[in-house]
């Protein structure tokens, strides 16, 4: 066993603090991982405070992880140590499902295994996160961080950066694309940098006005707020593509009317409370789609990492410390991020 120094919630109501855990010695097929910097991801919030299915408490958040390998298993063929590792959402799946064989392990048939409270399948406890100094994987979902990349401002990569990236590629995302992005923060500003570096023209809807200088710095050709119903209408059955990132529950209808005839719109917030009803006919009348995307497969995260490293792309970031972590949440609450905290897990280690 690795005793591991970590920071969990112990109730949904309460602050997080400072916990201590074992992680397993690592198998044949494991990566032992010295964790350096984690991301800090409204999923982590929202689990932790319980807006979704209560967790098991302690619970420790964090699935935007980049560290150093420091051991590996004896069947580990594609890490060594001291090479720069990154873990996102997953940590296992059954690994021989069809979504499994198709490379989708976030679809796993059998229940994925989420990096944070989920059912371990080697302990038969509950999986940790990324609030902590260590973690071990299976090499299957451990990827490697292109060196070009730098490594605070990469690790949102991991859970930001893939559920972005995911949906813009599978729905064929290209130059010429006319793409709206709804939400500026740790998703939406990843969503304008990669729509940006995939040649679309980006339109960023947002309710707050003091981010237009930096959604068009990150990429963004027009900003629209969204409170203002007069633009909103300005823009009726202007885009082909609308990739919605917000963390609350909001009316999703202002925005298909957006979209141009089957045109798409990909939500991919996860509010603790439903949206507004969708009506019918902003979608039949001009035979639109409503979908949604759930981060993406270990070889298309790696093909991310690729893409960013290609294109000089990482997170705008604001590196904490471990201890900083409550204020942090209420910050993300107040969309006041520029635009992803990130935990310097040195400020754990001591
Ligand atoms: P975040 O950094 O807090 O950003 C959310 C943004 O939504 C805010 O910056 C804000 O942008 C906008 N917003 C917040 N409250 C709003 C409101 N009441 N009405 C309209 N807009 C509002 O959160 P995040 O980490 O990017 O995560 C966003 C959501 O995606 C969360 O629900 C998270 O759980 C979910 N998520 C899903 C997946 C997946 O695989 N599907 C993966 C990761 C995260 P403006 O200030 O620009 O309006
Ligand atoms: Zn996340
Ligand atoms: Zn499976």
């Amino acid at each position: 066993m690795i005793p591991t120094r970590a920071y969990a919630g112990f109730a949904a109501t309460t602050p997080l603090g400072p916990h201590t855990i074992d992680r397993r010695d690592p198998g044949p097929t494991d990566v032992q991982i010295e964790i350096l910097y984690c991301g800090v991801c409204h999923s982590d919030l929202h689990t932790v405070r319980s807006e979704w299915t209560p967790p098991s408490y302690p619970c420790i958040p964090g699935h935007e992880i980049v560290g150093r390998v420091v051991a590996t298993g004896k069947d580990v063929t594609t890490f060594r140590s001291g090479d720069i590792a990154g873990v996102g959402c997953l940590v296992d799946s059954c690994r021989e499902c069809r979504s499994c064989n198709d490379g989708l392990e976030q679809f796993c048939e059998r229940g994925a295994t989420w990096t944070y409270g989920s059912k371990d399948r080697h302990t038969g406890g509950v999986t940790y996160g990324g609030y902590s100094t260590t973690i071990v994987v299976d090499q299957h979902f451990v990827v490697h961080i292109p060196v070009l990349l730098d490594l605070a401002a990469a690790a949102p990569l991991l859970c930001a950066g893939i559920t972005t990236y995911s949906p813009l590629r599978h729905w064929r995302v290209g130059p010429g694309s006319r793409v709206g992005i709804v939400g500026l923060g740790g998703l939406g500003h990843m969503a304008v940098k990669i729509a940006h570096a995939l040649g679309a023209q980006v339109t960023l809807f947002t309710t707050s006005s003091g981010k237009e200088t930096d959604a068009k710095r990150l990429g963004a050709d027009q900003v629209v707020l969204s409170r203002d119903t007069a633009a909103m209408n300005q823009r009726a059955n202007s885009l082909d593509f609308i990739l919605d990132t917000v963390a609350a529950s909001h009316d999703l209808n202002p925005y298909l009317g957006c979209l141009d005839r089957e045109g798409v719109m990909v939500v991919v917030g996860g509010p603790p409370t439903p949206h507004p009803p969708v009506l019918s006919g902003k979608l039949v009348g001009k035979r639109r789609s409503l979908a949604g995307s759930l981060i993406g497969g270990l070889g298309e995260t790696q093909e991310m990492l690729d893409f960013c490293a290609k294109h000089g792309i990482t997170c705008d970031i604001e590196v904490i410390r471990m201890q900083q972590i409550n204020q942090a949440y209420e910050r993300m609450l107040k969309s006041d991020v520029k635009y992803r905290f990130v935990i310097d897990m040195a400020s754990l280690r001591g």
